[in-house]
């Protein structure tokens, strides 16, 4: 047992992922959570915000002078004054069946819920693509709200979402029906400085209590309190599959630093030591899977045996290819960065 110890500690990264995978795949995870964000419907042809000249926000722009700032388009305040170019966004981006199709990554979230391993999806997306993947309703959070319900913002009446769609594809303002008849109804889309679904709220302490495995799909982990749920979670095995290496823990140099400047207390500098996934540390589960969500992904999923697209092993020839191929793939998720 002693120096089964001594070789697993000195087990490189690569080597833990491919035990992790191996695990995954024996069914010892069951209670998986997911995070996901933008990164994961880039390639499913949902328009893009940021980018300069093609991206939703400048298009806006120009159609709307009035938006000194287009972001302002997810306020709740320039919405109340003029809500025609928030419509004129959400046109754009309704998720209407066909319209948008579902990722490799989506198609791998239904993978994780047939395998009866999904605990949650929760997903920073308002695209619906989840759902239009086959998700079911209970299994995914959408954590900044999304089109499926709607409300007035005078007095609060939920809306008839099938009719505001309609109206919103034919560019005519919804007005409240149900209740005082006078305020515009909003799709219950999370605006900036609002609260999260209550449903987010409800869920995420105990999803994040039962969590075996924590899996951060195509996000910046930038927005709160989405982003933090990394640091909720217990003693697990947390991956994240990104182009952008987010939510390290800061480096003992750095913290040292800051520690230096005097201008943080101990306190702080200590609970900072402990947030974030430790992608540096060998012994740590925390693995960062750099590359494009759906390159990775579908790697990731024929290597643990989910790809529907790929022949299940009925044969014994291929059981031999399989052994070669996870070779492969195991090269090919080789993680980065590892220092
Ligand atoms: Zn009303």
């Amino acid at each position: 047992m002693a120096s089964n110890d001594v070789e697993t500690k000195s087990l490189s990264k690569q080597k833990r992922m491919d035990n992790l995978v191996d695990q995954i795949k024996q069914g010892k995870y069951t209670q998986i959570v997911v995070m996901v964000g933008a990164g994961i419907s880039t390639s499913c042809g949902i328009p893009d915000f940021r980018s300069a000249n093609t991206g939703l926000y400048s298009q806006i722009a120009i159609k709307y002078p009035e938006l000194t700032d287009p972001t302002d388009i997810f306020s709740l305040k320039f919405f109340q004054k003029d809500p025609k170019p928030f419509f004129r966004l959400v046109k754009e981006l309704y998720p209407e069946p066909g319209r948008f199709k579902p990722s490799k990554t989506h198609e791998f979230l239904k993978q994780l819920q047939d395998k009866n391993i999904l605990q949650r999806v929760y997903t920073q997306n308002i695209d619906g693509l989840e759902f239009e993947a086959g998700l079911r309703d209970d299994l995914v959070i959408q954590a900044h709200g999304g089109f499926r319900t709607c409300r007035c913002i005078k007095c609060g009446a939920t809306g008839d979402s099938d009719l505001v769609k309609k109206q919103v594809m034919d560019e005519v303002i919804p007005y409240c029906t149900n209740g005082c008849k006078k305020g515009v109804i909003k799709p219950d889309i999370t605006f900036f400085g609002e609260n999260l679904p209550q449903r987010f709220f409800n869920k995420y302490k105990t999803d994040l209590t039962v969590c075996d495995l924590l899996i951060v799909i195509g996000t910046s982990l930038k927005v709160y309190p989405f982003a933090n749920m990394i640091n909720d979670v217990g003693k697990i095995p947390r991956i994240l599959i990104n182009r952008d290496r987010v939510g390290a823990r800061k480096s003992g140099a750095y913290l040292a630093e800051l520690a230096q400047s005097g201008q943080y207390d101990p306190y702080i500098l200590y609970s900072m030591s402990k947030q974030g996934m430790d992608f540096d540390n060998i012994d740590s589960d925390d693995f960062f899977l750099d590359g494009e969500c759906d390159a990775v992904i579908e790697r990731l999923s024929t290597r643990l045996g989910l790809d529907n697209n790929k022949p299940q092993k009925e044969e014994k020839d291929t059981e031999e290819e399989e052994e070669v191929s996870v070779e492969e793939i195991s090269k090919a998720l080789s993680l980065s960065e590892i220092k």
